[in-house]
């Protein structure tokens, strides 16, 4: 496995969360034990579910510093999280599996495995693609974060569906612009017609007054 696919345990818990929206789907151990189900079979409880969302926080500091910017901020956020949930990685070949890598041997918890493996990819891939591919959503009011994997750095959205419901409101936008400027300009020339047959009435007026 690569180092950098770990970076989707990132995205996949900042995801659990939609601060803007209200929605939250971490709040139970059964709902981190989906999210868990990449480390295997594990016993989750009470404080992996608040220790996931303490990482989840700061997981999504890292994301809306890089994408406004403020890239010192990201890396501080960053390296704090690989300072407190650091990798140890040991080669197994436990209950018989072939010989494979574990990261986060003797983690004190399966929040902090997580953690680690999150905080690690994140970081190879913000340090090898850069940290401008660190996405938020931009299909208001969306904030669901993704990495730019494009060739073009062109991604803004985080799934098809938002840039579908983006693109529909862009259009919608333009054509409510366009009936609205259609409208004025419908205005205008009726105002300039009124105007015109003012002007009439006075020149009429003055000349019957003239004579
Ligand atoms: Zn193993
Ligand atoms: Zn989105």
């Amino acid at each position: 496995m690569e180092l950098a696919s770990y970076a989707d345990r990132a995205v996949s818990l900042v995801n659990t969360a939609d601060p803007y929206r209200h929605r939250d789907t971490l709040t139970t151990c059964e709902q981190a034990k989906e999210l868990l189900a990449t480390e295997g079979r594990c016993r989750v409880t009470n404080a992996d579910v608040a220790e996931l969302r303490a990482i989840r926080d700061r997981l999504r500091e890292v994301f809306d510093a890089a994408e406004s910017g403020r890239v010192p901020r990201a890396v501080q956020v960053l390296n704090s999280l690989m300072k407190q949930y650091p990798i140890r990685p040991v080669v197994t070949d436990h209950d018989g599996a072939s010989w494979h890598l574990h990261l986060a041997e003797g983690a004190p918890t399966i929040a902090a495995v997580y953690g680690a493996k999150a905080a690690m990819g994140l970081a190879v891939q913000a340090t090898e693609l850069g940290f401008d591919r660190l996405g938020v959503c931009q299909a208001a009011p969306c904030r669901e974060v993704f990495i730019d994997t494009s060739t073009n750095r062109s991604r803004r959205y985080c799934s098809d569906r938002c840039a579908t419901r983006a693109n529909v409101a862009a259009y919608r936008a333009r054509r409510k612009e366009q009936a609205r400027a259609a409208a004025a300009a419908g205005e205008a020339e009726a105002t300039a017609a009124a105007t015109a047959a003012a002007g009439a009435k006075v020149m009429a007026g003055s000349a019957s007054a003239g004579r």
